[in-house]
């Protein structure tokens, strides 16, 4: 589902899973809507998704939630501009200590924060008819808090009646697991789940998510040093692991917007270790990927297929046999 409508799977192209467009750190308490001129951000923004396309890109997964920022008229405008699929979702993103969390989510029961999800599903985003295409969520290390679990919980009601898949914003392994655990009390199977950036975990535990059936997403791969190595080693030892077909890579590049004036302000390039946006994958991680013995067809899994699975919308459930 993107934001100019429902697209076969099988015509969603390459893809990057995990980036942004725009993100705004304001807090929830705070945040009241874009503080962007829509066409100085279309202006900004554009030539970088004109630029994917030159790299095989069709489609980009804009995983900046409710209340941090999300505005779906700017990517309807973008994807309308460029041509490239832009998917956006709905969910609140409880990681960073609930500083993106409104205030009805501590007052209200799974049931009724799902209820305001499937309305976003139902009849689109704040009025634009603009439908969600996955439920993104955040929590920080460790088990998750009472009201972590409630938000995973409602997320889980929304799958079972929608299909979308949850993608967790995670701060490790444990967290991840524990998702797994409380969605499997909700009867939903691993593989309707993303672990974000599972990049904070070990590779124990990627493997041992990946073979439960959960998306691993390698997803803040960037030029700063160090990182191109690191996630080498974590997809070369997922994929002798006999995991390549959980995997999922990005960047979770994007734009901020500056400051904490409620008025307008310009946009600044989040900047963690990639000097251009979306692009690093490609120059780096690719070549160093073939270098190391991965075939075309192993990195059009990664890029195509894989994506394309994650994210095709559909209820799984877990069977009443299954562990
Ligand atoms: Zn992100």
């Amino acid at each position: 589902m993107t934001v100019r409508g429902p697209v076969p799977v099988s015509q969603l192209g390459r893809a990057l899973t995990h980036e942004h467009i725009v993100t705004d750190f304001l807090g929830a308490a705070r945040w009241a809507g874009p503080r962007y001129d829509l066409e100085a951000a279309v202006t900004t923004v554009r030539p970088h998704l004109e630029a994917l396309k030159e790299r095989g890109v069709s489609a980009l997964f804009e995983c900046t939630p409710q209340y941090i920022g999300r505005g779906v008229r700017l990517l309807r405008q973008l994807a309308e501009a460029t041509g490239v699929h832009l998917v956006t979702n709905t969910g609140y993103y409880g990681a960073a200590g609930y500083k993106y969390i409104p205030q009805h989510a501590y007052e209200e029961s799974a049931e009724e924060l799902a209820e305001r999800w499937l309305r976003e599903w139902r009849e689109g985003i704040d009025g634009t008819g603009i439908r969600p295409g996955f439920i993104k969520l955040g929590t920080d290390r460790g088990a998750l808090s009472p009201l972590h679990e409630k938000l995973l919980r409602a997320a889980a009601r929304v799958h079972r009646r929608t299909g979308l898949t949850i993608c967790g914003h995670t701060g490790d392994g444990v967290a991840a697991m524990d998702q797994l655990r409380i969605l499997a009390s909700e009867e939903v199977a691993p593989e309707a789940f993303v672990w974000v950036h599972a990049q904070n975990g070990t590779d124990a535990d990627r493997i041992e998510a990946a073979r439960r059936g959960a998306w691993i997403s390698l997803d803040g791969y960037s030029l700063a040093p160090g990182v191109p190595e690191r996630y080498l080693e974590a997809l070369l030892a997922l994929k002798s692991a006999g995991c390549w077909s959980r995997v999922l890579v990005s960047h979770d590049d994007g734009w901020a917007v500056e400051g904490e004036s409620p008025r307008q302000a310009p946009l600044r390039l989040f900047g963690n270790g990639n000097p251009q946006p979306y692009r690093s994958l490609f120059e780096r991680l690719l070549p160093d990927l073939r270098k190391a013995g991965c075939t075309e067809a192993d990195l059009d899994q990664l890029l195509r297929a894989n994506p394309a699975r994650a994210f095709g919308i559909r209820v799984r459930k877990l069977h009443a046999n299954s562990t």
